[in-house]
């Protein structure tokens, strides 16, 4: 049996492990969690260092041996260095790597959700940080995973929505006769620019819906709290950059 393996893929997390090593975890391109050690890479003097580092897109051959996998070779196909110079864009894509971290698994092939991950990036390397393409990335990637909220009618009755309530165990919006235990009231105007951020590709919505996204925000971020089980910390970025 083969040994080596070639992946390719983001860097979304790095652990310290001892005085010069880390645990790092890679969303790959074949939609999968693969956690390995990169031996040194906390060193000054380590080639693998730069490779390592957080949303790096890099090509890592792994040594699958006795015990967590070994970085034996990395390279660097895009650092994104255009975001790491701009606040907002570093916490964006800190905060992409975060919802990786914790809703992918390690044999999950989530394909189409790496696909969104990296067109979000590229977005955000050549376009202004805009809050509302960051919560388009969020609400598709939440459907990709198999979380497609629902915001044009109830999620429950099929009834078509005025204004409504948010449930999400429940797929999305529901009407005030399925309103149940539902404690978010949502209006009209932000069920439709909801379903405009779930459909709409990201050069659509760039710099289209300055300052109307406040509302859509806030509920996407009840979503990916609710998704994470509360243990999100990078969106909390936000309200340095917006307000
Ligand atoms: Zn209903």
């Amino acid at each position: 049996m083969m040994r080596l393996q070639k992946i390719n893929g983001f860097i979304v997390y790095g652990f310290p492990l001892g005085e010069a090593d880390q645990l790092v975890s890679c969303f790959t391109s074949s939609g999968n969690l693969v956690k390995f050690v990169a031996k040194g890479s906390r060193k000054v003097k380590s080639k693998s260092a730069a490779a390592v580092q957080l949303f790096i897109l890099g090509q890592y051959i792994i040594y699958r041996g006795k015990g967590l996998p070994i970085l034996r070779q990395a390279d660097i196909m895009d650092s994104f260095s255009p975001l790491r110079q701009d606040w907002a864009k570093c916490g964006a894509a800190f905060a992409a790597m975060e919802l990786c971290r914790l809703l992918i698994a390690e044999e999950a092939r989530e394909v189409d959700a790496f696909k969104l991950l990296l067109a979000y990036m590229l977005h955000l390397k050549t376009n202004p940080y805009d809050p509302i393409v960051f919560d388009s990335f969020r609400l598709k990637f939440a459907a990709y995973l198999g979380y497609e909220m629902n915001f044009s009618s109830c999620s429950q009755c099929g009834r078509p929505l005025q204004s409504g309530w948010l449930y999400w165990p429940a797929g999305g919006a529901v009407c005030s006769v399925c309103k149940g235990p539902a404690r978010l009231s949502i209006r009209k105007e932000d069920l439709s620019l909801l379903h405009t951020l779930g459909s709409r590709d990201f050069s659509y919505l760039q710099g289209k819906f300055p300052s109307q996204g406040k509302a859509a925000t806030e509920i996407i971020d009840s979503l990916i709290n609710w998704l994470t089980e509360g243990k999100t910390k990078a969106q909390a970025f936000r309200p340095l950059f917006e307000s």
